[in-house]
């Protein structure tokens, strides 16, 4: 993917124009700075995701004067501007606002000024201003965009961005030199817009403002600023900024091996503070950056934007790897001293900048990992994160490819890095997330998720912030179940993929897909059954082996293949059958099920026993007719048990209710709770342990 020397023929894709004014007929103009902002929000090579903000001056009533005021309406804190609704923007007397000059006292005291922001609040407004208010308030012109598309802030990251500006845009756009967002960049922003025909400005190492009159003058020159900026470094950079291709990409199967063989393995090592959660991506631009000559030096120079170190941290972690001519096992013993090296420095460079009102360092694993040949593989707290600062890599690379294109890619410097990515205000942010739910960053499988208990089990760990797996047989239902569950917790955190668990290969490949997908795992939930009942001389050899093959060896493949992940991932785990009461009493015209129910129970304590060591527990919970929801009771298994009973079918849930000794009905949920306490670190000091869930049963209590 060379640039073009010829800048007569090469121009960059189009940026369309999606303005319509048929769209905007009657908008109010706080509506038509929510168009604006949706529609440079949602392409992403304009701004990058969650990044850049827009501001309008809007004349309006003032609530307890009923004069007419001007309101600053402007991006809120947090929010995405491709999907940001009315309620997204805070409002703001602009007088007050452009007042608290009088109280400014200088750069070293400006983040005071943030605690004044609050004091302007127009109407009552609850939505929290963003720390770049300061860019919005004091320009001259009523509409303000500032984004952060990769074409400027190749520019914005050049080692000669000024004369690029002047260079490509003339007057018309202006240059301010990196200094941390704040009110003095604000202040200075506000001169620069002041009585020319300047219509933005390129901040250094940061990123675009622009501002015109009317919404739809700021969207088109926000557009045809960023569009003339691509072409002109499309069109004037050299071939090969990132240096000959020295690993090319691995074919796409070999790829995806890879990632699942060395995924758990760099996930133990990045996680031993909190876990991780990976996001895998192998774009064209990706492959090339990673299998370029250049890439360990240009990667070494940090990730561009620095309002992303916090989910970046200041430069990823390549991995010297030769795929095709070594195998992962030849690089597994190197990983060590790589992780350590970055650790250690990531801590260096801390001891380096930190200042007398520095946060505490935080975790210094890396969070990007370049892979030659492979990719990238992101480790973050949740998907969601690792998901975002994946992208965020993705805009690097072609902030480097452009800037190397056309003169050096020269990010700002270290200390400011460092003021950046710990700076009070942004702690302050942090410390007012919600605290981390019990399972965030933990991975689990659940077999039989598409089931009622399967399925209330993966509610279950949703809810408590894991990501989930389903694996089941019955790809209709599967299907169905995964996408209720990615509409209630978000698609993020679950996958399906379907397969049998009598099947060695179908086993294998739900645990690649896992550490592709997430990777590694955490928490292993063995459920996928089934049952039948017939008296022992009636039982066919073939439901007996359906029994053993399902319940026994089904729960022996994936309790083999998840436990041998989990001590490759080195950071243990924990593993919960869900058997049955059956599998602690005999139950008359059951042999078969009985039979493999106890296989499973045996299986479970030997495995506890071996994975001690390893710090893999292995629980199991004994589930007892639990009938809404199941599958297994909306089968034959209804019918037979009603008749062993001698009782209709629909007296089945009464009469295990009654049978009980709490006489109480056992819920999908009452299963799900026990699971979930094996899954946490509450149970961590419980392995090999059973829990009865059935309401009482006095055969059942373990002895
Ligand atoms: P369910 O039928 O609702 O769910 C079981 C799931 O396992 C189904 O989605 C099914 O498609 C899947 N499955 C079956 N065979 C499979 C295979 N070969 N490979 C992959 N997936 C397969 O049943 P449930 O009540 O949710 O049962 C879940 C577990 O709880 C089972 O192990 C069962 O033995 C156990 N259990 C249930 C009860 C009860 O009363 N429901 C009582 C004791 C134990």
């Amino acid at each position: 993917m060379s640039q073009a020397t010829d800048s007569t023929t090469k121009r960059a894709e189009r940026r369309p124009d999606k303005w319509k004014d048929d769209d905007v007929r009657g908008l109010s103009e706080p509506e038509l700075l929510r168009y604006r902002s949706n529609l440079l929000g949602s392409d992403l090579r304009i701004t990058n995701y969650g990044g850049g903000n827009t501001s309008a001056k809007v004349a309006m009533e003032d609530p307890l004067t009923r004069g007419k005021v001007d309101v600053l309406w402007v991006k809120g804190s947090g929010g995405d501007l491709g999907s940001m609704t009315l309620d997204g923007f805070a409002t703001l007397y602009l007088e007050k606002l452009q007042a608290l000059k009088a109280l400014f006292r200088g750069r070293e005291h400006e983040d005071e000024m943030v605690g004044y922001f609050p004091h302007c609040t127009f109407n009552l407004n609850p939505r929290a201003t963003s720390i770049d208010t300061p860019v919005h308030c004091f320009v001259a012109h009523r509409h303000v965009d500032h984004m952060h598309a990769d074409a400027i802030i190749a520019i914005a990251a050049a080692g000669n961005g000024e004369r690029l500006t002047r260079e490509i845009f003339g007057d018309a756009i202006g240059w301010v030199p990196w200094q941390r967002p704040g009110f003095d960049l604000g202040l200075k922003i506000g001169a620069a817009s002041e009585g020319t025909s300047t219509v933005g400005l390129i901040l250094g190492s940061h990123g675009l403002v622009t501002w015109a009159d009317t919404s739809k003058a700021c969207y088109e020159t926000t557009l045809r600023v960023i569009q003339q900026a691509a072409d002109w470094l499309t069109a004037h950079g050299r071939p090969e900024p990132f240096g000959p291709a020295v690993a090319p990409p691995r074919p796409e199967a070999e790829r995806q091996a890879l990632v699942a063989q060395l995924a758990p393995v760099l996930r133990g090592k990045l996680s031993p503070l909190a876990p991780k959660v990976m996001q895998y991506v192998d774009y064209a631009a990706v492959l090339e950056f990673v299998g370029s000559a250049r890439c360990e030096e240009l990667a070494a120079r940090g990730t561009t934007c620095p309002d992303h170190f916090l989910r970046t941290k200041i430069r990823p972690l390549f991995v010297p790897f030769r795929p095709g001519h070594e195998t992962v096992a030849d690089l597994l013993p190197r990983l060590d001293a790589l992780v350590t090296r970055y650790r250690d420095e990531y801590a260096a460079y801390y001891e380096r900048g930190k200042r007398g009102d520095s946060p505490p360092m935080r975790d210094p694993y890396p969070v990007l990992v370049l892979v030659p040949g492979v990719g990238l593989l992101s480790f973050q707290k949740d998907k969601a994160t690792a998901r975002v600062a994946a992208e965020y890599m993705v805009n690097t690379i072609n902030v480097i490819r452009w800037a190397e294109g056309v003169d050096t890619y020269q990010p700002i410097s270290e200390q400011d890095a460092f003021d950046i990515e710990y700076w009070p205000l942004e702690e302050a942010k942090l410390q007012r997330l919600p605290k981390p739910k019990e399972l965030e960053g933990r991975i689990a499988l659940i077999t039989g998720g598409a089931g009622g208990i399967g399925g209330a089990i993966a509610r279950r760990l949703l809810t408590d912030g894991a990501c989930v797996v389903l694996t089941d047989i019955d790809p209709a239902a599967l299907q169905h179940a995964v996408s209720e569950l990615g509409t209630a917790h978000g698609a993020d955190r679950v996958r399906g993929i379907q397969g049998d668990v009598t099947s060695e290969a179908s086993v294998r490949a739900w645990f690649a897909f896992t550490a592709r997908e997430f990777g590694g795992l955490d928490v292993l939930v063995s459920n996928a059954g089934i049952a039948s009942a017939a008296p022992v001389d009636e039982t066919t050899l073939a439901t007996w082996q359906r029994n053993v093959d399902i319940l026994a060896t089904g729960y022996f493949l994936v309790a083999r293949e998840g436990y041998s992940l989990m001590k490759r991932q080195g950071r243990g785990g924990s593993i919960v059958f869900v058997g049955s009461k059956n599998a602690l009493v005999a139950s008359a015209g059951a042999a078969a099920y009985c039979t493999a129910k106890a296989a499973e129970l045996h299986l479970a304590r030997c495995l506890a026993l071996e994975g001690a060591e390893h710090g893999i527990r292995v629980n199991v919970v004994n589930p007892d007719a639990v009938i809404r929801g199941s599958r297994i009771w909306s089968g034959s298994w209804r019918a037979e048990r009603a008749a062993s009973n001698r009782i209709e079918e629909d007296q089945v849930e009464e009469f295990y209710r009654q049978r009980s000794l709490l006489k109480r009905n056992v819920l999908p949920e009452d299963v799900a709770e026990a699971v979930a306490f094996f899954a946490s670190e509450r149970s961590s000091k419980s392995t090999g342990n059973i829990v009865n869930v059935d309401a009482g049963n006095v055969t059942a209590f373990p002895r």
